[in-house]
């Protein structure tokens, strides 16, 4: 994890703003909780015995460092040097862990009781409570009552990790109104409650904090390829964008390494122009989401517009306040990939490599026919998590 005052152009500057992207945006009843949280994070995560807890148990709750592996079919495929960053090897089997192990940490030295979460495919949610049955904490999720009945594995991981699942009702029952649930209950309980954001959304200090909880991935990459190749900058990092907060891991270390290209794939879902995608750079604009001033989905009076993707974790309507910067300021290239080359890339990767990735991954996978990297060149595409919790999605494309 970085330290307040080193570093840069690309990171939030002490109010949590990145270029006129972040922020925090919220009612003041919220004002106090994100208030304490700002004043105190960096001290706290900062601290010698907080690394201490957390790499520790990066390194043997969750099974750090995760591998950097030479992809040598998908190489010789693409013509070029691809490494995966195997992420999907974490506890869970996601990066979400990453964060929720450093903000259950961060809620202990807070002294608070109880944690509350919001999610919506239930990975988040999963991750979350896992973390508090680890500590023995008292867990609340929040997921969109929609949600509760299409991912029912998920719900009962949950509780078979005693969090207690609570139904969002209103709205379209799905992620949106239960983080509506979630910051009303966090208002309602500020004193003995910390809330768990799941990516690098939210006011700040959300997104930076996430960053640097997440950040633990491209430290290891660099000493990692350094081992490997004798060079610590690739030429390309790919990752995937939802909130973003594997690319925001997956990039950290990257931002001021101009040689380094970053490249973030959002979801197209059914195609950018389809009506049923959740592609935000491409059709988004900027306004406030959750807390922060941002890109995001909306129609001209400021509506959000419902997003598509057939990946649960790629289905937001915006991305987080650095990837806005990074893109508005062209630091980052944004594309994006439909369902159907995600699906595609997914059995790719698994034919040649013997390796199922997750839906989300496989968005940052699809575009590689598209990169035009060379044989001399080296890809990172950050692996974020692995697909056994798709596999009811994958079985309608086995025949
Ligand atoms: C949740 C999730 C994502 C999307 O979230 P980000 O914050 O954009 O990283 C990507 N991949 C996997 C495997 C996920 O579970």
């Amino acid at each position: 994890m970085e330290t307040v005052q080193e570093k840069n152009a690309y990171q939030a500057s002490s109010q949590g703003y990145y270029g006129t992207f972040g922020g925090a945006f919220i009612p003041e009843m919220l004002y106090p909780n994100v208030e304490e949280l700002r004043e105190n994070y960096l001290q706290i995560i900062s601290a010698p015995s907080f690394k201490k807890e957390y790499d520790d148990l990066l390194k043997n709750y969750v099974g750090r460092p995760t591998p950097l592996y030479h992809a040598n079919r998908l190489s010789e495929k693409y013509g070029t040097n691809i490494y995966l960053k195997r992420e999907d090897l974490c506890h869970t089997g996601a990066h979400k862990v990453n964060n929720t192990i450093g903000q259950i940490l961060l809620a202990q030295k807070l002294g608070k009781k109880r944690v509350v979460a919001e999610t919506g495919a239930g990975q988040h949610g999963v991750a979350t409570a896992t973390v508090c049955a680890l500590m023995d904490i008292e867990c609340i999720v929040y997921m969109g009552e929609l949600d509760i009945e299409r991912q029912a594995p998920n719900v009962a991981r949950m509780k078979m990790l005693g969090a207690e699942v609570r139904p969002a009702t209103c709205g379209s029952r799905t992620l949106k109104d239960a983080t509506n649930e979630a910051m009303r209950h966090w208002i309602n309980n500020p004193v003995d409650t910390h809330y768990i954001i799941g990516s690098v959304v939210g006011p700040h200090p959300y997104p930076d904090m996430v960053a640097r909880f997440q950040s633990v991935i491209s430290e290891e990459i660099k000493w990692q390829l350094k081992e490997q190749t004798g060079k610590e900058n690739p030429d390309y990092v790919i990752a995937c964008v939802g909130g973003g907060s594997n690319a925001a891991g997956a990039f950290y270390h990257y931002l001021d390494d101009l040689d380094t290209k970053l490249v973030a794939v959002e979801a197209a879902g059914q195609g950018i122009s389809s009506g049923h995608s959740a592609a935000t750079t491409a059709l988004g604009t900027p306004g406030v989401l959750h807390g922060s001033r941002t890109i995001l989905m909306q129609t001209e009076d400021g509506q959000v517009v419902e997003p598509f993707s057939i990946s649960a974790g790629l289905d937001y309507p915006g991305i987080g306040p650095q990837h806005a910067y990074l893109y508005e300021s062209g630091r980052g290239t944004f594309l994006s990939a439909t369902d159907e080359e995600a699906v595609a890339a997914a059995f790719e990767l698994t034919k040649l490599e013997g390796i199922i990735p997750a839906l989300e991954t496989s968005h940052a996978l699809a575009i590689l026919n598209r990169l035009g990297a060379t044989t001399s060149e080296t890809v990172v595409i950050n692996l974020s998590g692995r697909g056994d919790k798709d596999m009811a999605t994958y079985m309608k494309y086995i025949n």
